[in-house]
């Protein structure tokens, strides 16, 4: 018989080695990530994942959707559908009537103007001469995920944004964000604001001396694939396309280098505007050392071409579909340069959009389904005109901006007017105009009789200071403004339903079909980083996400 002492001794020895053998089988995964890595793609279309199957390589969106987990039905639950908005959504977990971006632009009955999202003339630019950079997030009135991770951290976490447009920079990276970078056309330079910083780092400075959007126009824009491989999309010369300004028609070969003077602008409507936001990105991860510090770093990135493109030429073009055949490359690269650079599963990665996009009216009437563009300038007059006549001369309205009418609610307490009476008069004027759905009065959205989910969006997006008194609902396939091309705003799913997919570090793979709102991402983050969720957040912790 074995002495007791013995038979405990190598109990606890089989027991020391199983623990050993079980620490060694458990993935290496630590409670933090290294870096936090946001792809916002600026008018990205949720079936635009699934959209030319054949084209896509198997690391780029198919990787996302292998490897990441995915939440198929995430809608945007508030009105209007723009960049702004979107890019404030995403990372404040809000909605307009609570973070203040009512839209790009909104008339301010504070400032009594239009104003613009970022505008700030308090500021001035660095790395430029121009204007373009007196820019703040001062507007937006609540914190980001990027906030809350320098707040969690003591500010040792580092939060830069990337993007072409000021605003889908600005407003990702926070208040207190490190930095916030965007393009300046005019120089054809990447640009920042004195809100950040006095003077560009040098590895900006530097970056900015290889002049690389001259260098990508002068190769011009010609399809990736011979042009008779795009058969998911309709003829290169469509009627309903936009041309480049002095270009004859809206076809390849795109000779961009002959129309680009003056400045470097015309890279926004070609795909290497996202190559060239991408390169910046490496560049700010390698400049800063981004993901290499004690806490976690986070780059918010926007690819702002996708949306130039997409206004442009449409959903069902040439043009979009070579941007994606693209873009899907570009993305297997950048995933390629994180897993080099920070280590495959030490980053986390979510890829979203700030909204979608309508098809071209006049491509949907060739396919006789109903749709159509709202003359939205000469009603307006003709509105003025009937306002006057009904009340007497005066400006009556203020502005239109967000499909709402703001009234000039000065002139009608001072002549003595009831701003009922004006506001139905609008309506009245209005509801029978073709492509008009609802004339919602927003003062009195509690009283109006519509449908349920879409009155929740639209009261979603009242901020009274910020917002009008009037809100204009299309027929789904209306919108506003031009004949050619398209654009993006409403409450319809094809602006509202976006991709959003996470991958990376604490990620397993998954298709999520059960409903999730642009304004869960922050939260979902938050929780997954295990700090504050941002100031204004309404959003909800996406579970799918948690389960182990
Ligand atoms: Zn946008
Ligand atoms: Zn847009």
């Amino acid at each position: 018989m074995k002495p007791i002492k013995t038979t405990l001794a190598l109990a606890f020895l089989a027991l020391f080695f199983s623990s050993i053998l079980l620490a060694q089988t458990k993935p290496v995964t630590s409670d933090k990530p290294a870096l936090v890595v946001g792809i916002v793609v600026d008018q990205m279309r949720w079936d635009y994942l699934y959209r030319y199957p054949e084209k896509y390589s198997a690391n780029g969106f198919n990787r996302l959707l292998r490897e990441g987990y995915s939440c198929q039905n995430t809608q945007i639950n508030y009105s209007p559908s723009y960049t702004a908005c979107g890019h404030t959504c995403i990372y404040t977990g809000s909605v307009p009537a609570v973070h203040g971006i009512t839209g790009n632009n909104w008339f301010d009955y504070d400032e009594k103007k239009v104003v613009y999202c970022t505008q700030d003339t308090t500021f001035n630019s660095i790395g430029s001469t121009s204007k373009a950079g007196r820019m703040s997030p001062n507007r937006m009135l609540t914190t980001t995920i990027t906030d809350e991770l320098r707040l969690a951290t003591n500010f040792g976490s580092k939060t830069i944004g990337v993007a072409l447009k000021d605003r889908g920079s600005i407003l990702p990276a926070g208040h207190s964000a490190n930095a916030a970078y965007f393009y300046d056309g005019s120089v054809g330079n990447f640009i920042t604001s004195s809100y950040y910083m006095k003077e560009l780092p040098s590895w900006v400075n530097e970056f900015n001396r290889k002049q690389l959007p001259e260098l990508y126009i002068r190769q011009n824009w010609n399809t990736l694939l011979p042009i008779a491989q795009y058969f998911e999309s309709h003829e290169d010369d469509a009627p309903f396309e936009e041309t480049f300004s002095n270009e004859k028609k809206p076809i390849f070969e795109h000779r961009v280098s002959e129309l680009m003077k003056p400045g470097y602008d015309i890279i926004k409507a070609t795909p290497y505007g996202n190559t060239y936001t991408l390169d910046f990105a490496k560049a700010t991860i390698a400049g800063e050392k981004l993901g290499k510090g004690k806490y976690t770093d986070f780059l918010a990135v926007s690819l702002s071409s996708t949306d130039y493109i997409g206004h442009q030429f449409g959903p069902n073009s040439v043009e979009i579909e070579d941007c994606y055949i693209r873009l899907d490359k570009e993305l297997e690269q950048f995933f390629n340069y994180l897993d080099a650079n920070i280590g495959k599963g030490k980053y986390l990665l979510f890829l979203t959009a700030d909204h979608g996009a309508a098809h071209v009216p006049d491509f949907l009437k060739r396919h006789k389904i109903p749709a159509g563009v709202f003359p939205i300038d000469t009603v307006y007059k003709q509105l003025e005109t009937h306002l006057a006549s009904k009340f007497g001369e005066g400006k009556w309205l203020l502005g239109y901006e967000n499909m709402q009418f703001s009234l000039n609610r000065e002139l009608i307490a001072k002549q003595e007017k009831d701003l009922t009476d004006v506001i139905d008069e609008v309506k009245n004027f209005i509801a029978p105009l073709p492509g008009i759905a609802k004339v919602l009065d927003l003062t009195e959205l509690e009283e109006e009789i519509y449908e349920q989910s879409l009155k929740q969006k639209i009261a979603n997006s009242y901020y009274p200071r910020r917002a009008g008194d009037v809100f204009v609902m299309f027929e789904p396939g209306w919108f506003e403004g031009m004949e050619k091309g398209t654009t993006h705003g409403t409450i319809y799913p094809y602006d509202t339903h976006i991709p959003l997919v996470f991958m990376g570090w604490n990620v397993k793979p998954g298709l999520d079909y059960s409903q999730v709102n642009m304004a869960d991402i922050a939260p979902t983050l938050a929780a997954m980083l295990r700090i504050q969720e941002p100031n204004g957040s309404v959003g909800k912790i996406i579970p799918g996400l948690f389960v182990k």
